[in-house]
């Protein structure tokens, strides 16, 4: 695979599986934007830089429309019009649905669900104007299975997969593709949060005998942006060592 004169942009790209799958970018060639609410990108600029890629990073909410659009106007100034978009960024607020409160519920809908509509709205146009584009959007496996504390975070996950193949439908004759990745449990700081004893009960459900990685997860996401998956839309590629 190789993504040299491309611009791939990864929301919540400053840590966990979006640090990751930039990096796996940039590996192949790609020149990386990143958006991300949190502002430390101090390891995934000196990375990036090592392999020779260009790296251009904004302290951005997703949430907010209106900043995106003048992040987006920046990035095509500076490294051209994005080839390739990853929604990633995503939150949990997990609590059981009884004590689930309203603004547990809005925030996780506004970041996971809103966000993807925002950044994608920002992109579409100018990837409609070059007649090529690469949406990857992640999902995650309990939007297919549900999972007892996460209303909010899996109706937002399931969500997912109506927009990327709805959206798949509409833009499909403008050369642009749009697929998911659905993770199992991955090793990140998302997940780190789980105590010992919830790791080995959800490892146990798990075929392969392990949680997943987040290079298991970037190397799925550089597959559905290469030009080996150019026939492939409105797919969704799980990625969960065979739990689901
Ligand atoms: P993480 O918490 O380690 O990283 C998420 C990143 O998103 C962080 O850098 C955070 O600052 C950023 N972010 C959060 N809210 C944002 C906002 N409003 N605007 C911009 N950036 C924001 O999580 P992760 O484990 O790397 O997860 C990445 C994606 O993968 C998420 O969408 C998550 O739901 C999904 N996922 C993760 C797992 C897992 O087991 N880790 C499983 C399935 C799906």
């Amino acid at each position: 695979m190789n993504f040299e004169n491309q611009t791939v942009l990864i929301t919540g790209g400053g840590r966990g599986i979006g640090e990751t799958i930039a990096l796996k970018f940039a590996t192949l060639g790609a020149d990386i934007a990143l958006l991300d609410s949190n502002p430390n990108f101090d390891n995934i600029i000196k990375s990036t830089k090592l392999l020779g890629s260009k790296c251009i990073t904004f302290q951005a909410d997703v949430t907010d429309f209106e900043s995106i659009d003048a992040i987006l106007k920046k990035i095509s100034e500076e490294q051209g019009g994005i080839s390739i978009l990853v929604n990633n960024a995503g939150i949990t607020k997990d609590e059981l649905f009884m004590r689930m409160k309203p603004e547990q519920w809005s925030k996780v809908i506004d970041v996971n669900l809103n966000g993807i509509f925002n950044v994608t709205k920002a992109v579409i146009r100018q990837m409609i104007k070059q007649r090529f584009g690469r949406i990857i959007n992640i999902s995650s496996v309990v939007g297919f299975t549900g999972n007892p504390g996460q209303v909010n975070y899996s109706s937002t996950k399931s969500a997912i997969i109506g927009f990327t193949k709805s959206l798949a439908r509409e833009v499909g004759s403008r050369g642009i593709t749009v697929n998911a990745v659905a993770p199992g449990f991955i090793d990140t700081p998302m997940t780190q949060i789980l105590n010992e004893n919830q790791r080995e009960v959800i490892t146990k459900q798990i075929p392969l005998g392990r949680m997943g990685s987040a290079e298991d997860i970037a190397n799925s996401v550089a597959f559905l942006a290469s030009k080996e998956a150019s026939y492939i839309t409105g797919s969704i590629l799980h990625v969960n060592g065979g739990m689901f």
